[in-house]
């Protein structure tokens, strides 16, 4: 047997925490580069012969995924799409397209594979049926499967077993939902950054990651043993004895730290010099409810509600959206939820909504309100769900990406006449629901004053405002490093949403990954957030943080920092000067 190589790698940490176990390669890069070639006639037989080879293939992997997944009692759901899967290996639209095609233009089985996929997902765009649009979806996936066969690339199964750790060049946050938290420990991407959704559900998950590796999917064999570091971001490969022992050793002190905190999450956070700071937690499926409360959240600042659209078949029904709100609702009232309507696309596509899968540049396309805009009944059915469980608690609800007036008043006169339909209707809800959007697009925070005189509270969405201010796609591990939440153009935005909302006299929270990170605490309160709504694992870190703090002396470090011209002249202040030095904002007397 060949020895096994050890690599040390460095990513982005994008869940903390230290994971062991076995590496799990997936691939789930698409292939989207073959020719298109012109054949003789005496190849046709032997072509289709090829394709009818790679549609078999297929079956097989399918067939053994699905008995993986039934010797793990995994949910009936994933095996149902398993399913259905093979139903579509047989269906003639695609398996006797194509023979008709490479029969009749003389072309290569992936090219009439293509041509097939093609019609098919144009049919399915008729549809009337949102169910039967949706499985638009599956078919692309099996036609992925088939092509891979064709071209000689074997699909990678997700033979999972106890602590296995994940590689693969990228996951979408689809994928990553669909990981079981009971045996996968960890998982580690080539590509991504911080703020990618797949970090974010990571988080959620509670599940170790680390991102943006460039190569390791490839350099990582199946088995191979895998220290991950979610902390900071090191991935060692087939570790030494000695590295095991150092990194058990972390991960036990992780361990009690994180339990000692977790101890004290409960109590409010208060600075040195008196002042309570709300801390409340983002969520992403209504599962997870209970583990924020008991990270000490105060509040639900974030509900995602778009991975109620994800992993499932077509679109959720209000009776979906309702059950799903008032089960969260319940859970955390007196405290508020704040439930954001629905942010698909950009990174988060969704196949039902098929138009946006086609854009050039999803991240500045057709996404969350422009979306809801488009499609007024998803829209209005998801604005009932959410009316109807706030008559079950404190809730409040929050327009994501609005990019200026017209666009929020558009979504208020929706959100009024849906109101005015329960009421017709005679179905209760709270008829004064606070309203309030994120600030997450440079235009609105540039007008947050105007915006403010329309709303009940902002929240600072700062993953997606750093993204749009500095142009750099949050996602893509090649900018990362231009990714700089203390960028003094951010802080001016952040500075400026406070303020408008201050004179305004509502509220300004923050829910982006920034208000999850200590060093930002000092400033984002002395910048005068109300609020900080962050992932469960944060929530206690962010409350010690602020309990060590002198609010006034925060002030006077926001108005030193101001002065500033880099963010690498504010980070080193934060650090030297601020974290590490006596002479600190830490007022401990
Ligand atoms: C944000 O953009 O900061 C935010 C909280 O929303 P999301 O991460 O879901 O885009
Ligand atoms: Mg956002």
């Amino acid at each position: 047997m060949t020895e096994r190589q050890v690599h040390i790698l460095n990513g982005v940490p994008a869940s903390a925490g230290i994971a062991m176990g076995n590496a799990v390669v997936i691939d789930t890069r698409k292939i989207d580069r073959y020719p298109k070639i012109r054949l003789s006639e005496d190849l046709i037989d032997d072509e289709i012969q090829r394709f009818y080879q790679a549609v078999n293939a297929s079956q097989n992997q399918i067939e053994e995924a699905k008995s993986a997944l039934e010797s793990q009692n995994i949910a009936r759901e994933h095996i149902f799409i398993l399913d259905t899967h093979l139903l579509m290996l047989t269906d003639p639209a695609l398996v006797d397209r194509v023979e008709e095609l490479v029969r009749k233009d003389c072309i290569n089985a992936e090219w009439a594979l293509k041509v097939a996929l093609q019609e098919i997902e144009k049919d399915f765009s008729l549809i009337e049926d949102d169910y039967i649009r949706s499985r638009v979806a599956d078919t692309s996936f099996v036609g992925e499967r088939v092509l891979r066969n064709l071209v000689g690339k074997k699909t990678g199964e997700f033979h999972l077993q106890e602590n296995s750790i994940i590689f693969a060049h990228d996951l979408s946050p689809a994928d990553t939902a669909m990981l079981n938290k009971n045996v996968v420990s960890g998982f580690a991407t080539d590509v991504g950054g911080v703020t990618s959704h797949t970090a974010i559900i990571a988080h959620s998950l509670e599940i170790p990651a680390v991102v943006g590796l460039g190569n390791a999917s490839t350099l990582v064999t199946p088995g191979d043993r895998i220290i991950l570091d979610g902390i900071s971001g090191v991935v060692i490969v087939n570790p030494s004895e000695s590295q095991i022992d150092e990194y058990q050793n972390r991960a036990r002190s992780f361990q009690s730290m994180e339990l000692q905190l977790k101890e004290k999450a409960k109590e409010p956070a208060i600075t040195k010099d008196g002042t309570y700071v709300k801390v409340k937690g983002n969520l992403e499926f209504k599962e997870e409810v209970h583990t924020v409360l008991d990270h000490g959240a105060e509040g639900i600042g974030l509900y995602r509600t778009e991975f109620l659209y994800l992993n499932r078949a077509g679109i959720p029904k209000e009776e979906q959206h309702y059950h799903a709100y008032r089960t969260v609702v319940e859970a955390v009232s007196p405290y508020n939820t704040v439930i954001r309507t629905l942010d698909l696309g950009g990174d988060k596509f969704y196949a039902a909504l098929g138009e946006a899968k086609n854009e050039r540049n999803p991240v500045m396309g057709l996404r969350a309100i422009r979306l809801c805009l488009k499609e007024i009944d998803i829209f209005k059915t998801q604005l009932r769900g959410i009316l109807r469980a706030s008559a079950h608690g404190n809730t409040s609800i929050m327009f994501p990406m609005i990019s200026g007036m017209e666009e929020l008043q558009r979504a208020k006169e929706i959100l009024e006449e849906t109101k005015l339909d329960l009421t017709r209707e005679g179905i209760p809800f709270d008829e004064n629901i606070r309203v309030g959007i994120m600030i997450e697009i440079p235009s609105a925070a540039v007008i947050a004053d105007l915006l403010a005189e329309e709303v009940d509270f902002f929240s600072l969405g700062t993953n997606d405002l750093i993204q749009y201010a500095i142009a750099i796609d949050r996602g893509n591990e090649y900018v990362n490093y231009l990714y700089e939440p203390l960028h003094p153009a951010v802080l001016r935005l952040i500075q400026f949403t406070i303020d408008g909302g201050h004179n305004a006299g509502i509220p300004v929270s923050m829910c982006g990954e920034m208000a999850g990170r200590e060093i930002y605490t000092p400033i984002l309160l002395g910048m005068g957030i109300d609020t900080l709504s962050t992932n469960a694992f944060a929530i206690s870190h962010i409350k010690e943080m602020a309990r060590k703090l002198n609010l006034e002396k925060c002030r006077t470090i926001v108005e030193h920092i101001f002065n500033m011209t880099t963010a690498a002249e504010i980070y080193d202040f934060m650090t030297n000067e601020i974290m590490d030095n006596s002479n600190n904002i830490f007022d401990l007397t």
